[in-house]
């Protein structure tokens, strides 16, 4: 849809142009109408007329479009550590680095702000390109976001879009008002719990047997809900990046997969999803790398990073992955460029529009650095998750008695505690735990785990340890504790305390 201005302008602030664009700062593909006083953004509005937003944006994509180039920390030039210290340098100098130390087996990790035409270019380098999202090998949705609203049931699995698809919740909130039945099962109380139907606070061993139950349409109210499934065509259930980044993730896409089928079920992954074929953080041998690009803060998800290996970071910010690269070269953000999301949970194709310039973009960078040479264009799957053919694997056995460690979403992602505003949103890093689990691991409130700070409260679920995932070392305000050191297990969000 190509959006343009308003008949009447929303902004009353001065401007000489107004420039409509799609905030890439999550799934929802938000329309935004921005006033610009030349170059730069006076005021951005929410576009009437698209169909995710209607008018509307979210704290993140305010924040992104409107503070971004504003930020005194924002990397604008590049720079080549020396003796442990990062000098101002150009592009020769780095080429001239690489050419005295010749590259055998490169990878590159892709984290939230990269796009499909990273992706291209930067496979040209090497056929080992990894993401910190999920790839699904079909539709990530079967709907968008705003035809949620015309749902009767609507079963959300470990999912608070207001931390994800931010403005996708308001549709959630229209179909309960319309008098969708909601059940919401999650590891913690989240914003959906206010209006759900039926509340359950379960870990995924808990999550895994209600599942079952409804498939086989066992006892109470498991054969209630089973028989809504069957008898109604407006069912939607949505499932986090959380939980595929879990030991359940082939159980519970082959249970979307039954239920899509037989009843013919609308289905939403939301969270870093991409439906083009990447390989996944999980699968990477970091070792055995000699160089290692990263597109955006990924390497936060390792606890150990290997000796002697170069690293180069395209990054927003100095965050982790930058102070712990041999080279640092500026990230544009999306509305610096025009470019495709990678990730895309609704499989949308819509682009950013470049709103300001931005010196360096990743296509020049990269050629100019690299020998690059041709390669096949990725594979983007389009067909439904009932058409899919899945390379299924084993599902861990769960035990009844495993205490698992979520690292999941919270108010405000890693990158989002650069911003003031969107900092003060989650000052502080935590870790939630209920009293009963607190007793059984010996826990005490206000003591430390692995580092952060725990605060002992019953919106948790037995036998879980919830952190919120945004926080490492390197931010400005309040550091925290990155995922990779709470969590030594790249690629995952769920796994369990003990093996
Ligand atoms: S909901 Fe997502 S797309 Fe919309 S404004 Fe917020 S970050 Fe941007």
């Amino acid at each position: 849809m190509n959006l343009k201005p308003t008949d009447i302008p929303l902004s009353v602030k001065k401007f000489n142009k107004e420039v409509c664009g799609y905030c890439l700062g999550c799934g929802c593909h938000c329309g935004f109408i921005a006033y610009m006083k030349d170059e730069e953004i006076v005021d951005v509005y929410g576009h009437p007329y698209d169909k995710n937003s209607v008018g509307s944006l979210c704290n993140k994509g305010i924040a992104l479009i409107g503070e971004t180039d504003k930020l005194p920390y924002r990397i604008k030039d590049i720079f080549i550590k020396n003796k442990g210290e990062f000098i101002k340098s150009d592009i020769d100098e780095v080429k001239s680095l690489l050419s005295k130390k010749p590259i055998k087996k490169p990878a590159v990790i892709m984290g939230k702000f990269s796009t499909l035409e990273d992706y291209k270019i930067l496979g040209k380098l090497t056929k080992d390109v990894y993401t910190t999202g999920v790839f699904l090998p079909f539709k990530p949705s079967s709907i968008p976001p705003y035809e949620w609203s015309n749902m009767k049931l609507i079963i959300a699995l470990e999912t608070d879009p207001v931390n994800s698809e931010v403005m996708a919740t308001r549709w959630i909130m229209d179909a309960v008002e319309k008098g969708a039945y909601l059940v919401n099962i999650s590891s913690r109380y989240n914003t959906l719990s206010a209006k759900a139907s039926m509340n359950l606070l379960m870990n995924p061993y808990q999550l895994k047997s209600v599942l079952e139950n409804i498939l086989e349409g066992k006892d109470e109210p498991w054969n209630r809900l089973k028989a809504y499934l069957e008898t109604t065509k407006e069912s939607l259930i949505i499932v986090s990046e959380t939980l595929l980044k879990s030991p359940l993730r082939y159980f519970l896409i082959s249970f979307i997969k039954h239920l899509r089928t037989l009843y013919g079920t609308e289905y939403s992954f939301v969270g870093n999803i991409t439906n083009v074929e990447i390989k996944e953080l999980k699968d990477i041998n970091l070792e055995s790398h000699d160089l290692i690009i990263s597109v955006d803060n990924t390497l936060y998800e390792f606890n150990n990073l290997p000796e002697n290996q170069e690293r180069f970071s395209l990054s927003l910010f100095p965050d982790f992955t930058a102070m712990n690269s041999n080279v640092i070269i500026p990230l544009p953000l999306f509305k610096e460029r025009e470019a495709t999301p990678l990730f895309n949970p609704f499989a949308y194709e819509n682009k950013s529009t470049k709103l300001q310039n931005f010196p360096y973009t990743i296509e020049d960078t990269v050629s100019y650095i690299f020998d690059i040479s041709g390669q096949e264009e990725p594979t983007i799957y389009k067909n439904d998750i009932s058409d899919s053919e899945i390379d299924m694997k084993e599902t861990d056995d769960l035990r009844c008695e495993d205490i698992y460690v979520i690292v999941g979403d919270s108010p405000v992602e890693i990158w989002g505690h650069w911003y003031p505003w969107l900092h003060g949103l989650e000052r502080e890093q935590k870790v939630y735990i209920n009293k009963k689990t607190a007793e059984k691991l010996g826990i005490k409130e206000n003591s430390f785990f692995k580092g952060v700070s725990v605060e002992i409260t019953n919106t948790v679920s037995d036998n879980t340890i919830f952190v919120s995932e945004g926080f490492e070392e390197s931010q400005p305000f309040k550091i925290g504790v990155r995922k990779g050191r709470i969590l030594n297990k790249p690629g995952f969000r769920i796994w369990r305390l003990r093996e």
